[in-house]
């Protein structure tokens, strides 16, 4: 058996909920989950790295507001609560450039609980996995996550920014090629890279992605929802290979959609391991 998991990521008060809809009902039609890295509080003068502001900000221009918490979004929030198989997992806290790159520990702490609390006043459960903002940790960071989470989903790991007490763990894991590995009963998970992406070729995507299912036995396959609605516009052709990779996974006997919570259970095989 092969498994999948599909993280979409940067949900926040800005996210209409007809996006979600759109881009998921084929998911949630055939019971396959979709974990929602969910922003607690996104910070509305969050901006990219070549310096524009993020494209998952709908309309935050228009508030006054430096952070919106997701519970300013009620209607959001309710259809998240009712749709039980969009699992909401923490996604930072506000969601800024290195928001996790920090080496204080108090700092990292803080950021973690403020965001966790937001999600669980909301009646979330606890979120058993975390990603981080841009992929950026430090190795302070990336302890402190540990130490609190029981998943940590990233795109990939480099040593230079992991605590030298796991060092020999994660040659290891490079040694024998596992895009995953555990430390401290926590499970490290890597990403082939974002193949449903509107900057890649929409004739190839399906296929890159029944390549990339198939050559491990745990894939983590990343999107982006306002990816599928840049300028506020559907991108039809796009969300037409989202809805065909859902319609894929649904008819592979061998592959099997799982939410990140099954890896701790008898559902995701890696526990096992
Ligand atoms: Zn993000």
């Amino acid at each position: 058996m092969r498994y999948v998991i599909l993280r979409d990521d940067d949900t926040n008060a800005f996210t209409p909920v007809e996006c979600l809809e759109r881009l998921y009902r084929p998911f949630l039609d055939r019971k396959l989950p979709v974990n929602l890295a969910t922003i607690p509080c996104v910070r509305t003068d969050t901006i990219r790295t070549d310096g524009r502001p993020e494209e998952f900000l709908f309309g935050a221009h228009q508030t006054g507001q430096r952070s919106i918490s997701l519970a300013e979004n009620p209607r959001l929030v309710a259809y998240l609560r009712e749709n039980k198989d969009l699992r909401v997992v923490q996604h930072g806290c506000h969601h800024t450039m290195n928001e996790f790159a920090s080496d204080d520990p108090a700092e990292l702490r803080q950021r973690i609980q403020r965001g966790r609390d937001v999600l669980e006043q909301l009646g979330f459960p606890r979120s058993n996995a975390f990603v981080a903002p841009y992929d950026q940790y430090s190795p302070g960071g990336i302890r402190e996550i540990v130490s609190q989470f029981r998943i940590f989903s990233t795109g990939w790991f480099d040593l230079r920014r992991l605590p030298q007490k796991w060092w020999l763990p994660y040659v290891a894991k490079k040694l024998g090629r596992q895009p995953h590995w555990r430390v401290e009963g926590t499970l490290l998970l890597s990403h082939p890279g974002c193949l449903l992406s509107c900057h890649r070729p929409r004739e190839t995507m399906l296929n890159s992605i029944k390549e990339a299912i198939g050559q491990r036995e745990l894939t983590v396959l990343v999107t982006h929802w306002w990816e599928y609605f840049r300028e506020g516009k559907p991108d039809d052709a796009f969300i037409s290979v989202l809805h065909a990779t859902a319609a894929w996974l649904a008819e592979q006997r061998d592959v099997k959609v799982i939410a990140f919570d099954d890896l701790l259970s008898n559902n995701g095989s890696l526990e096992r391991n």
